[in-house]
């Protein structure tokens, strides 16, 4: 099978080609497990921090991608829940312990024996790829494949963060970074919260634009100040300096929601800028959103299909999955990019 694999560790700004595009011998499902044909697999942020090293795979070469979607080739002999020719996603999270007092309770992304699509096993920059049954989602019939994968992790997580902000309907929330997960959040947040004015901080004016068309009602520079305080705050950024703009804009108990798996070190020295009273005092609180549960893949794909919310989306074919890759590094950004592995 064709696959594009990551051989070693690079700085995307000196190596714009970090994945060669390699034949490899197509996996063999386990007893309880599927093998997929992959027809699409979403880009995320993550692959940088993977590529870079921030997240780093434990072998290599590994081949990326966790926002997977496919049909049933062929299963384990244990394997049961779907039948061949189904059309399924798979996300982050390609397996759990299942033991853990959080796999227990259902926090699966909180395992600390988790095993991520991708990285510590093969992910979908590939023509077949296998996965655990219990972690491959059906995908509703309203979505296209290339409009389904990145809502498996960029869409999930966002609403994983939305829901840990603890937003309540007529208050104002602020996005600060704009890209794949961000404008799905605030397709999600506009419908689910109808009387709250959502704030956008980017960097790019395409990007502020962008927001706007979906219907931020304010959206300005990450050092800009908005117009009103805020009642709680998503960071996408995968940078400090936003984090301490978003605690100056945060209302007294505000909360923001850190989602990134990883920040680079670029300005790590603006967390010298937090002075107390302005950016932390008044009850405000920090949380970092880690991975996505199973339970929050399903709830927001029923969610997404109901609404529903059609991320927007740039396709390239798999061979230019460093175009793509360099695209996101340099943020050419407008909603999410899709890989097309092959025609559905
Ligand atoms: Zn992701
Ligand atoms: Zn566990």
């Amino acid at each position: 099978m064709k696959a594009m694999v990551l051989n070693r560790l690079v700085s995307l700004h000196e190596n714009k080609t970090p994945l060669e595009l390699v034949t490899l011998p197509a996996p063999i499902p386990g007893e309880h497990e599927l093998l997929l044909k992959v027809t699409v697999c979403g880009v995320c942020h993550t692959e940088l921090d993977e590529i870079e090293g921030r997240t780093p795979p434990p072998w290599l070469p590994v081949v990326l991608g966790h926002q997977v979607v496919g049909t049933v080739e062929a299963m384990g002999k244990q394997a049961s829940r779907f039948q061949a020719g189904d059309r399924v996603g798979v996300a982050w999270i390609h397996s759990s312990c299942g033991q853990c007092h959080y796999c227990r309770a259902g926090d699966d992304n909180l395992c600390p024996d988790f095993r991520a699509t991708g990285r510590d096993v093969n992910g979908g920059y590939a023509e077949y790829m296998t996965v655990p049954e219990d972690f491959a989602y059906p995908i509703p019939a309203v979505f296209t494949d290339a409009e389904a994968a990145p809502l498996l992790c960029a869409g999930a997580i966002g609403y994983r963060s939305l829901k840990l902000t603890g937003l309540k309907d007529g208050e104002n929330l602020g996005l600060t970074g704009f890209g794949a997960s961000a404008h799905l959040v605030l397709m999600m947040a506009r419908q689910r919260y109808p009387h709250s004015d959502i704030f956008v901080f980017a960097r790019s004016p395409g990007e502020r634009e962008f927001a706007r068309e979906l219907g931020a009602a304010w959206a300005g520079d990450t050092e800009e100040d908005p117009p009103e305080k805020l009642a709680c705050m998503i960071d996408t950024t995968p940078v400090w300096k936003p984090i301490v703009e978003a605690l100056k804009n945060l209302q007294p108990g505000g909360r923001l929601v850190i989602n990134a798996i990883r920040k680079e070190d670029v300005d790590k020295s603006s967390l010298l800028e937090l002075d107390y009273p302005t950016h932390l005092w008044m009850e405000k609180e920090i949380k970092s959103v880690a991975n996505v549960s199973r339970t929050d893949v399903s709830e927001f794909l029923e969610l997404a299909a109901s609404i529903p919310i059609k991320p927007k989306f740039q396709e390239y074919p798999l061979e230019q999955a460093n175009q793509a890759l360099v695209e996101l590094k340099e943020r050419k950004i407008r909603g999410a990019k899709v890989l097309r592995v092959a025609a559905n």
